[in-house]
C-alpha cells in the first residue's frame, strides 16, 4: 500500500478517539515525508537531532515535528527555536537545560516526561518515583520556558498482547494520579504518548492521545 493509504488506514483507527497521529519518518528521506504531507499529515517526529534539523530546514514550515527519541542535554540548542513537543525527558538535568533553551529562544517547549514501562533494560526513561520526585521539586517552579504535558511510554517488545497492555495500563493509571495531584503555569496533563506500529490498537483502548507510527506508514526501516 501507498504512504497515502497507510495514513487513511491508521485515521480510521484514530476515528472518534481524540487521539493524534504523529508519523514517524526517522531513516526515511524528505521525499516519504512529503508524499504524507501530501495525504494532509502535518505531525511528524524523529529520534534523532541530526536527522530532525535537516528536514525541519528543507521541508514546509507548518510541519509540527516532535522529537521522539533519547535527547543529550548538548543538542537542545539545535531543536529549541521550532520544536513543538520533545517526548523523552528522561533527567532534571536534561528538563533544565530545555528551559535554559526557552528562555533564549523566547518560547515556551512544550514536553513530556519518558517513563519507563517496559522490562527490557536499555529503555530510556525515569521510574514513577523519579517522575514525582521532578514533578515535586521546587527548582521546577522556577522553569518558565517549559510546559510539562504529560507521558511518554513504551511498552515491552513482544507478542504478548496480555502484558503491552498491563504496561499501557499501569502508565495511564499514574499519568490520572499525577493529572489530579500536579498542576501549575508549567505543568498541564493532557497528553499520553504511547503506541507504536506494533501496538497502538493496544495503546489508543487504554487512553492513548498521541500514537508514534513509522514502519506501519513508510514501510520497514533498514
Ligand atoms: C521508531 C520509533 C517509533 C515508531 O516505531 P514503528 O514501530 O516504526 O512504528 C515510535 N516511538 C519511538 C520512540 C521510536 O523511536
Amino acid at each position: 500500500m501507498s504512504i497515502d493509504e497507510n495514513i487513511k488506514k491508521v485515521n480510521e483507527n484514530l476515528n472518534k478517539s481524540g487521539c493524534h497521529l504523529i508519523a514517524v519518518s526517522k531513516t526515511y528521506p524528505a521525499e516519504a515525508v512529503m508524499e504524507a504531507y501530501e495525504a494532509g499529515q502535518r505531525i511528524f517526529g524523529e529520534n534523532k537531532v541530526q536527522e530532525l534539523v535537516p528536514k525541519y530546514e528543507a521541508l514546509p514550515k507548518d510541519i509540527h515535528w516532535h522529537l521522539i527519541g533519547h535527547l543529550q542535554t548538548n543538542k537542545v540548542k539545535y531543536i529549541a527555536s521550532f520544536v513543538e513537543l520533545i517526548h523523552s525527558v528522561d533527567s532534571f538535568k536534561l528538563l533544565k537545560e530545555i528551559n535554559n533553551e526557552g528562555v533564549k529562544n523566547n518560547r515556551v517547549i512544550n514536553v513530556l516526561l519518558q517513563i519507563y514501562i517496559a522490562e527490557e533494560e536499555t529503555k530510556f526513561g525515569l521510574s514513577f518515583q523519579e517522575a514525582e520526585e521532578v514533578l515535586r521539586s521546587e527548582e521546577l517552579k522556577k522553569f518558565t520556558n517549559i510546559k510539562i504535558n504529560g507521558f511518554m511510554g513504551m511498552a515491552s517488545n513482544t507478542e504478548d498482547h496480555a502484558k503491552i497492555r498491563k504496561e499501557f495500563k499501569s502508565l495511564k493509571f499514574f499519568f490520572d494520579q499525577c493529572k489530579s495531584l500536579y498542576s501549575a503555569t508549567n505543568v498541564d496533563f493532557h497528553e499520553l504518548s504511547m503506541g507504536m506500529s506494533a501496538d497502538y490498537k493496544i495503546a489508543l483502548e487504554e487512553g492513548s492521545t498521541l500514537i508514534r507510527v513509522g514502519s506501519s506508514i513508510f514501510g520497514t526501516r533498514k
